[in-house]
């Protein structure tokens, strides 16, 4: 079967024809030919008026048919109309069904240009963050949810974590935001209500406080006691050894209670202010001396001080951090090693170190070494005398100081501990 237009060619060329051979019959083949032309201008013109209206109108309903090539070329249209109009269909049955199921969805979502202006969000996020549809389309997010937390990430980029932030409503509501990027340069901020957590970590966060504040009292009288008895020079020799025993063990239940008070203190509060500089320098000194003070620790203990830049934070924190990992450092190093404890800074911020020659970390030990009561070798770390909590204390105090640990460490050859501060936080002199 021929093709279209070989077929419209040989039926044109058959119209042309006659006409020609019509007019050649009536002595006129010219006017025969212009009255085949004008018929079969005619016929595409009076098509082509037919197509344009109905394209035009946009009528949902078949187009009308027309005769010889046309025919075809009309039906094809059509048939592509037709599946326009039911992918189309299915397209806005699709984009209700999206929008209905994002109105449901108990999390927020608000779509956001690269530079942060609001384009659309769904119902949960204009009643957790207190946005309204029209009045907030094209206003930066940051213009309307000012909490200086949430303008910070903003402004960090981070994708990865989020950030928690009270409800801008108020009513004692706490809400996690994560921003995601998608499309070209689009981002979408998902947020979640997280109360419920945020209320039980407080209520953990307090009955650790409170159950470590009331066990001071009682602690501090059997403490006092048992010195008492290992002074008193008429007790028992068979009372002795157990006398020492419940002194060491109250002892550590000391340590642990202070450990566990200086965390939840460091837990309850947020970043500390910048107003104080810390100096450094003293307090590595000191550190050092204290150490060169445990009797089973490591003879050698060298300062390496390459910078006189202080800290902006907060001394009883910092000497907390420099007291632990000093602690840990001696503590896990035997007496022929070494720990060098440094202080070196650069454009990029400061860098104080604890590094020894001792023990060592498993690799796989080193990500969980922050966690409360996580240690590497249970059983040698209770017997060293460590409560578990120095790294989490080490960790949250640094996140104070808007600073991060890095545990660089080898089975046997020995770790160093780096705490890196922002530039930020350094003032020099
Ligand atoms: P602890 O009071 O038990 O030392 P930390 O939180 O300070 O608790 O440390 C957690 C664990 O990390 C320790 O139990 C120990 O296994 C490991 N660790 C910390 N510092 C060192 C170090 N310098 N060398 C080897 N292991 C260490």
């Amino acid at each position: 079967m021929p093709i279209l237009w070989v077929k419209t060619l040989l039926q044109h060329a058959a119209i042309i024809a006659a006409g020609l051979l019509i007019g050649w019959i009536y002595d006129g083949p010219v006017w025969g030919l212009l009255a085949a032309l004008a018929v079969l201008l005619g016929w595409h013109i009076s098509h082509l008026y037919l197509l344009e209206r109905w394209l035009g109108t946009g009528d949902p309903g078949p187009m009308a048919s027309g005769s010889g090539p046309w025919s075809q070329v009309l039906a094809r249209i059509g048939a592509v109309k037709e599946r326009g109009r039911r992918n189309r269909r299915a397209w806005m049955q699709l984009v209700k069904e999206i929008r209905a199921s994002t109105k449901a969805l108990p999390d927020g979502g608000v779509m956001l240009t690269g530079d942060l202006k609001i384009v659309r969000c769904n119902k949960a996020a204009r009643q957790m963050l207190g946005l309204k549809k029209k009045r907030d389309r094209d206003v930066r997010i940051d213009n309307l949810i000012r909490h200086p937390e949430f303008v910070a990430y903003l402004e960090s980029g981070s994708t990865k974590e989020s950030v928690e932030i009270p409800a801008p409503g108020g009513g004692d509501r706490w809400l996690s935001c994560r921003l995601v990027p998608y499309g070209m340069d689009q981002k979408l901020l998902l947020v979640r209500d997280i109360t419920g957590s945020v209320i039980m970590e407080r209520m953990r966060r307090d009955f650790v406080a409170n159950a470590s504040h009331e066990l001071r009292s009682p602690l501090t009288v059997i403490t006092g006691y048992l010195d008492a008895m290992a002074e008193d020079e008429s007790l028992p020799e068979a009372w002795r050894a157990p006398v020492a025993d419940m002194n060491e063990q109250s002892a550590r239940m000391g340590a642990l209670i202070r450990d566990l008070l200086t965390l939840s203190k460091l837990e309850s509060s947020e970043s500390c202010s910048r107003e104080n500089r810390v100096k450094l320098g003293a307090i590595l000194a000191a550190a050092r001396r204290d150490a060169l003070l445990e009797p089973q620790g490591p003879r050698r203990i060298e300062l390496e001080i390459g910078s006189t830049a202080d800290i902006l934070g907060e001394e009883t924190e910092i000497q907390s951090i420099v007291n632990n990992l000093v602690t840990n450092a001696v503590r896990y190093t035997p007496a022929e090693g070494s720990v060098t404890i440094g202080w070196r800074t650069d454009k990029k911020g400061g860098y104080l170190s604890v590094a020894d020659t001792g023990i060592g970390i498993p690799a796989d030990e080193i990500p969980r070494l922050t966690e409360r009561f996580y240690r590497a070798d249970a059983g040698r770390a209770r017997q060293k005398g460590g409560t578990g909590l120095g790294l989490a204390i080490v960790k949250h105090a640094l996140k104070h100081h808007d600073a991060e640990l890095e545990i660089h460490s080898d089975v046997g050859a020995g770790s160093e501990f780096v705490c890196r501060f922002p530039a930020d936080r350094l003032a020099v002199s």
